[in-house]
């Protein structure tokens, strides 16, 4: 007995936690900076953990099913009625609820290429089949509506990312409003926000007043720092009401992840810090690693360093963990994360020693 042929898929290979890597280095995960990930230094809202205490001894109950207390504080947060927000298992779990809820065998998706992973995976969980639209072909990236609509040929998903993993890159709101005014009637075009609180440009979601054609996916793992309790949403036309209570997996976000989401979404204060210390860290990271770097509207930066996984690797042996790019198609660069200002420095150090080293 086997599976049925899954070797179209691409295998998921999570990043390696400190804790592994220490253990392989043999050194002691406190000497680790882990900027390979793209999480908050700043860790969680001091709230959101007083809400976990507190679920914890109800952990013996079910979730609420329709997760009424998050979907109407998010609701209010973005204007919205609470039924347009899908509630999920990360971001990652939206995007799944919108492939179950659009594509059918052999329906074709168009993603970024480079870009994140987790598109054409979910793609293909769901039977469907996988186009590229070229990045790389405009210059610093830049992410345009023509450059999209150059190679979509009517594909039911057009996944947008803004600001983009890896290279930071942002789509104005008039290519996003062009986009979605130039695909077909049976297009959906996802914009992928993981990253928009750190971006300066406004949310796509103000645009669902005016478009039935459009899901924006937010996250809780970035500056809300809840990367661990799985937690994100997507919201959507108030047209699909119905669809959610179809497509989601029951419980899928628990209790104590609904409400360490709700206060942290209440902590307005711990978000402003952590989206000030990453802007700060991308300057400094730009203003002072010794390799071309390009502008990001996230919480990391993206910088051509060479042979990225020999200064990935030699990094690691110094203690901080970038992420090497290979993965993405782009094998000279790094990924690096903003961390606080120590190890935001700290990383600029270790990585500027290491690219002279194997200059
Ligand atoms: N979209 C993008 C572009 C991401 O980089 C990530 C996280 N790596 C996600 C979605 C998923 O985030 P999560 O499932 O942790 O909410």
């Amino acid at each position: 007995m086997r599976p049925r042929d899954l070797s179209a898929h691409q295998a998921y290979v999570p990043g390696r936690g400190a804790e592994e890597v220490a253990r392989e280095l043999g050194m002691d995960p406190d000497e680790l900076t882990k900027l390979s990930s793209n999480e908050n230094p700043h860790g969680p809202s001091p709230d959101a953990v007083a809400a976990i205490e507190d679920a914890a001894p109800e952990v013996h109950v079910y979730p609420k099913s329709s997760h009424t207390d998050l979907t109407d504080a998010l609701a209010e947060r973005w204007d919205l009625a609470s039924e347009q927000v899908w509630v999920s298992a990360g971001a990652d779990g939206a995007l799944d609820y919108l492939s179950r809820a659009f594509l059918e065998p052999g329906d074709r998706v168009l993603t970024p290429e480079p870009g994140f992973a987790y598109y054409p995976m979910s793609a293909r969980y769901h039977h469907g089949e996988v186009a590229e639209y070229d990045l790389s072909k405009a210059d610093d990236f830049a992410q345009t509506s023509e450059v999209v609509l150059d190679a979509y040929d009517g594909e039911r998903i057009v996944y947008v990312t803004t600001p983009h993993n890896p290279t930071g890159s942002e789509m104005p709101r008039d290519d996003i409003v062009e986009l979605l005014e130039s695909v077909d009637d049976e297009t959906l075009v996802v914009v992928d926000e993981a990253y928009g609180e750190y971006s300066d440009e406004p949310s796509s979601i103000e645009l669902l007043a005016e478009h039935d054609n459009l899901a924006v996916t937010r996250t809780f793992s970035k500056a809300f720092g809840l990367a661990g309790l799985r937690i994100g949403y997507a919201a959507v036309p108030e047209e699909w009401a119905d669809a959610y209570a179809r497509v989601n997996t029951p419980f899928a976000a628990s209790e104590v992840a609904c409400r360490a989401a709700l206060a942290a979404l209440g902590d307005e204060e711990h978000v402003e810090k952590s989206v000030e210390t990453a802007k700060w860290a991308r300057e400094h990271y730009r203003a002072n690693l010794e390799a071309e770097t390009w502008p990001s509207g996230a919480n990391f930066v993206l910088a051509e360093v060479g042979d990225a996984s020999a200064v990935a690797e030699a990094a690691q042996k110094r203690g901080v963990i970038v992420r090497d790019t290979s993965s993405f198609g782009l094998p000279e660069c790094v990924r690096v994360s903003c961390g606080t200002r120590e190890e935001t420095r700290r990383a600029v150090e270790v990585l500027n020693e290491v690219i002279a080293d194997l200059d």
